[in-house]
């Protein structure tokens, strides 16, 4: 296990904190959209409790990037506690997601952004040639993370675009999409599902759901992976 201090903390959105933690020592190695267990330790170091966090950084940056739903459960409410400064254990790397292929389609809601933006933050650093697309959506426009950068990284890399989705909001000058991410949409702007390798990411339901509905338009089953919580 490694050791690393929590070098900042804000809270992105409503319930929702970014984590930003810089290694004590040995640096954890990783692929974009992996992810890793989080460690809450003793004053001994040694762990108290542990969970899967998926990691929002690119591989080549010099801290790890969580982005957390405080959800007041058993882990979050320890973590809670914590101040800039604690040192946490970080276990890993753990799960493969093959993004090397030239056309990918990432579907993802709420804290399902978090691999995702380590994907995309890679391509963008690498400024890879394929087709790249991100669909996220949240409730309301304020829950919406990483929005900004996002828009900055779809202009800078044609072959990336980000189409946003508000579930429950449709706020004036808004120039995004409303309502949840579906057949419809999804065929807009994906017109041979099949040429795709599929990530969804974020709450198990809505995951769930989103998978049946892409190898519904014709997306290739072993090409669609699904990491879902909550
Ligand atoms: C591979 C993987 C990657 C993950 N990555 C992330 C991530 O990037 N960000 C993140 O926030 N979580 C992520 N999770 C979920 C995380 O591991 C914990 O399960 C979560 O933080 C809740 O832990 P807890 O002990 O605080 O809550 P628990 O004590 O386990 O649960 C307390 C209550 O909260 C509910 N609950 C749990 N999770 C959620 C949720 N997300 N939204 C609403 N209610 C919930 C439970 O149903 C329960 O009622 C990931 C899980 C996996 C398996």
């Amino acid at each position: 296990m490694l050791k690393y201090r929590i070098a900042d903390i804000s809270e992105a959105a409503n319930g929702i904190w970014i984590f930003a933690m810089e290694p004590l020592g040995g640096k954890l190695v990783h692929r974009p959209g992996q992810f890793a267990m989080m460690h809450l330790l003793d004053e001994k170091g040694e762990s108290l409790d542990k969970r899967p966090y998926s990691i929002a950084s690119a591989p080549d940056s010099p801290q790890l990037e969580f982005c957390i739903k405080m959800v007041g459960g058993r882990f979050t409410s320890g973590l809670a506690l914590l101040k800039k400064g604690a040192v946490v254990g970080i276990e890993g790397p753990m799960g493969v997601i093959p993004h090397e292929g030239g056309k990918w389609a990432f579907v993802c809601g709420g804290t399902g952004i978090a691999p995702v933006m380590s994907l995309v933050r890679d391509i963008a650093q690498k400024n890879r040639k394929g087709s790249f697309l991100v669909f996220y959506s949240a409730r309301d426009r304020k829950s919406l993370l990483y929005h900004d950068e996002l828009l900055r990284l779809a202009k800078r890399n044609p072959c990336l675009r980000v189409v946003f989705t508000l579930t429950r909001e449709e706020p004036a000058g808004w120039a995004g999409r409303c309502g949840r991410i579906g057949d419809a949409l999804l065929h807009e702007f994906v017109a041979a599902p099949e040429d795709y390798d599929w990530f969804i990411c974020g709450p198990m339901a809505m995951a769930t759901a989103l998978r049946e509905c892409v190898i519904g338009l014709g997306a290739d089953q072993k090409r669609v992976y699904l990491e879902g919580w909550g």
